[in-house]
């Protein structure tokens, strides 16, 4: 391909949504209904299956276009006054920044944390600049867990508005899951590279009835029960279309969960005991992800190709940091030592529900014989000391 090497053999990534099959008895319902936008009874029927998947009620639930804009919305609705800051951690995706800009806010880059890869509450709140700061947008890295009564705790005894970027958590907010939905609004995205995938679409839970009452208005033009725009809105809902794709996702739930699973079994086997590879945060714990990035005892670059060589698709899912994409050139930034680290190691391995085991055997045995041969691995602990090692 564009560095000449071949299609590798073993893709990074394989999305698989329901098929046409599955999905056609819902499309055969918007047939007979001749509803297909604008908060039709699949996109309700969704929304309130849902809500039971979470465990929260169906009015906690907002369906969206996407994540991103979904992101942004949660921003405006919290009343940050646009101008203000909003922290976020330089080692996410790049939407998260383009959400924050999206609201009128100027994303701050911090680092995160080298245990968890997400923003630490402690190190926020002991911030000197906090009146600076309109909003926190939080990250869970990969759709880990992350402490949101921590989160809760902060913003109820700063007053800044934390939104929690859980686009990759689908499964850890599970009901009885590890992470909880508190007070702070938590979006979800259902993008096909995700664990629940149905094209495009995002999810916001929130328990603040009026919060969602604003949020519900600022994505359908600022209309609720009325024709009258009360604020500014767009249009981020999600049409019967996707929610046909989305409830025929969720009837194969149990089974594409348990594929995640037997795939994050397998890797977490191979990979358990190695020194020199490490999962990322968490994984394969009683939560699953659509992606494995795995901490490389080296800087990355060659070894990726040499992978590439022998049929191993990679990807670096967040480059080089969310901070080094030119859009964010100019946004003001903490030193981030923990990020550049990440950013220099992280690498996506291929992730998908299909695979065999065999193949995950294959990846995992030329990745530790690749592994093998570089330097001993630093395993970063603090900041401080990276800062001190730079
Ligand atoms: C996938 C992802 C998004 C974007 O979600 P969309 O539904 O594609 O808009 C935002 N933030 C993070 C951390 C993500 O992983």
């Amino acid at each position: 391909m564009a560095r000449g090497f071949a299609a590798p053999a073993i893709p990074v990534a394989r999305p698989r949504l329901p098929d046409a099959r599955a999905i056609l008895p819902y499309l055969q319902e918007i047939d007979a209904n001749h509803w297909y936008a604008n908060h039709g009874l699949l996109w309700l029927r969704l929304q309130s299956r849902l809500a039971a998947h979470w465990g929260v009620a169906p009015e906690a639930v907002a369906l969206t276009a996407n994540a991103t804009l979904a992101l942004a919305l949660a921003l405006r609705a919290s009343r940050v006054a646009p101008g203000r800051k909003c922290l976020i951690p330089a080692w996410t995706f790049v939407a998260t920044a383009g959400a924050a800009r999206e609201a009128g806010l100027v994303p701050h880059f911090a680092d995160v944390d080298p245990a968890t890869w997400a923003l630490d509450p402690d190190a926020v709140a002991a911030r000197e600049d906090l009146a600076e700061i309109g909003a926190i947008l939080v990250v869970a890295p990969f759709g880990m867990p992350l402490d949101t009564a921590r989160w809760d705790a902060l913003s109820a005894r700063t007053g800044i508005p934390v939104v929690i970027d859980a686009a990759a958590a689908f499964d850890a907010l599970r009901a009885g899951g590890p992470m909880r939905p508190g007070s702070s609004p938590v979006i979800v995205s259902l993008h096909a590279t995700k664990a629940f995938g149905i094209g495009e679409g995002g999810a916001v839970l929130s328990q603040d009835a009026e919060w969602m009452e604003r949020l519900r208005r600022l994505s359908n033009f600022g209309f609720l029960g009325s024709r009258e725009a009360m604020v500014a809105g767009t249009n981020a809902k999600m049409s019967e279309y996707t929610a046909a794709i989305g409830l025929a996702a969720l009837d194969a739930w149990p089974e594409t969960r348990a594929g995640w699973q037997a795939i994050s079994r397998h890797y977490a086997e191979a990979l358990a005991d190695d020194a020199r590879i490490a999962l990322s945060p968490g994984f394969g714990g009683d939560w699953i992800s659509a992606t494995l990035s795995v901490l490389w005892p080296a800087e990355g670059p060659e070894d990726a190709a040499e992978l590439a060589r022998e049929g191993i698709g990679t990807l670096r899912w967040w480059g080089d940091g969310c901070h080094r994409h030119p859009a964010y050139a100019d946004c003001p930034r903490d030193p981030l030592p923990v990020t550049d680290f990440l950013a220099r190691r992280v690498i996506g391995l291929p992730f998908w529900r299909d695979m065999t085991a065999t193949q995950v055997a294959y990846i995992c045995g030329v990745a530790q014989r690749l592994a093998g041969q570089g330097a001993a691995p630093p395993r970063p602990r603090r900041a401080a000391a990276l800062r001190a090692t730079a």
